[in-house]
């Protein structure tokens, strides 16, 4: 083991967040495997715990690598959550034959469940929101064989492994806790980005319960922390620091939100009004580069709240395209919506000119102008953010527009390297 593996940090107040490096062993008998999700093997007395196999395209890669490190079998799977990028990338190990449980929050069961289901929406979304037409979800599950509600505690040889129930980006969540080791596998309650609990495409995710998770793995006094993705945070300061602050910037957005629901705001007025704490959603682990905190807040409201927005007309509201068209008769027509949507964009005001452009498309949907007005609308505004959801959806948008022009669809990364 080298002295300073490439994803330890000993510092995380000034790490660089990096999500993929050499596959190494990055602690005492823990290999790691990093390419945007860690997997994680653990030496034990009969064999190795595999904390989250990865993905269904990383499999090969994954398994080539822990079995340079080492030939022991493989005594037990792990998925700290159901999600595609941590529980599909079992196949190698399995076939090796001697594994004997794959071990799940028995909600993993349901979630696999439903993503056969849904699995047509569940494609379409991941591909917008990670700007990859090439993504394909998965349809078939290696289906956990060893399921718990609230914890489990395990004896591999005389090493102790406790599982622990949580709810956080996901209601599937476990972590891992070592305690003679003092080793914590957070699955992605850390993610080295702030919390992805507001993801304005998927399912509900759960802030306050995110919180307590952290708070519960904070009492532990670990000393080493291996994330779902992102950097291992060695020394007990450190990782007390890292899920700490976690749990504050989630309370920061929970503790505005809850007295203006309560004092009856709507939700427009709720979300205009929280944000994060800028202190925190600076550090290098908290960067709000994936979800965005205004996602966060909405997400609360679903949680508490109805799906009404708090405006009678909406109701049971007219079509959007009747509203445009309501719209556009008092504007003088298309148009005048285009002129006044490309005046928008000259002067910067994004946030107006993407409603301008959707009520011009609405009433001139074939029309040209009004599809270069939506193409560059949302590259602009594809490009005004650094947050990865956002990106996605207006990338999303300018595509549909792209494709009525006949012109080239924009990846992640292409069309002027957004
Ligand atoms: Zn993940």
């Amino acid at each position: 083991m080298s002295d300073t593996p490439a994803m330890v940090t000993r510092d995380p107040l000034r790490a660089t967040p990096n999500f993929s490096g050499p596959a190494e062993e990055v602690a005492p008998g823990v290999f790691m495997h990093s390419v945007f999700v860690n997997t994680y093997a653990m030496k034990t007395p009969e064999g190795l715990l595999l904390i989250d196999p990865g993905t269904m395209r990383g499999a090969a890669s994954a398994h080539q690598a822990i079995r340079g490190w080492t030939g022991e079998p493989v005594h037990t799977i792990v998925y700290t959550h159901g999600h595609i990028d941590h529980a599909f990338g079992g196949k190698p190990f399995l076939a090796e034959g001697t594994v004997r449980n794959i071990v799940a929050q028995e909600n993993c069961v349901g979630r696999f469940q439903r993503y056969s289901l849904t699995h047509g929406y569940n494609q379409i979304i991941n591909r917008r929101q990670f700007g990859s037409d090439l993504i394909r979800f998965p349809n078939e599950f290696d289906w956990p064989t060893l399921t718990f509600r609230d914890g489990l505690s395990q004896r591999i040889g005389d090493l102790e492994i406790r599982y622990r129930a949580a709810k956080g980006e996901t209601d599937d969540h476990c972590y891992v806790w070592i305690p003679e080791k003092s080793y914590l596998f957070t699955g992605d309650l850390i993610i080295w980005r702030s919390p992805n609990c507001g993801n304005p495409q998927k399912v509900q995710r759960y802030p306050v319960e995110w919180a307590e998770a952290l708070e519960e793995m904070a009492a532990l006094d670990a000393e080493w922390l291996f994330p779902g993705h992102g950097l291992v945070v060695h020394g007990r300061a450190e990782v007390r620091r890292v899920l700490t602050e976690t749990a504050r910037y989630l309370r920061h957005i929970i503790d505005q939100v809850v007295p203006l629901l309560n004092a009856g705001k709507s939700p427009e007025e709720i979300v205009a009004a929280v944000d994060s704490d800028p202190e925190l959603a600076a550090r290098p682990y908290l960067l709000e580069l994936y979800d965005h905190p205004k996602f966060i807040v909405r997400n609360l409201i679903r949680r508490w709240a109805g799906w009404w927005n708090g405006v009678a007309a909406d109701l049971f509201p007219a079509s959007s395209a009747r509203q445009a068209q309501e719209i556009a008769a008092l504007a003088g027509g298309a148009p005048a919506l285009i002129a006044r949507g490309r005046a928008l964009l000259d002067q910067g005001d994004l946030e107006m000119a993407c409603h301008v452009a959707e009520w011009a498309i609405r009433v001139a949907p074939d029309d040209v102008a009004a599809l270069e007005l939506k193409r560059d609308v949302y590259e602009k505004c594809c490009a005004a953010t650094g947050n990865l959801m956002a990106q996605g959806i207006y990338r999303g948008a300018m595509n549909e527009a792209l494709d009525a022009l006949g012109q080239e669809r924009a990846q992640r990364g292409g069309r002027q390297s957004l």
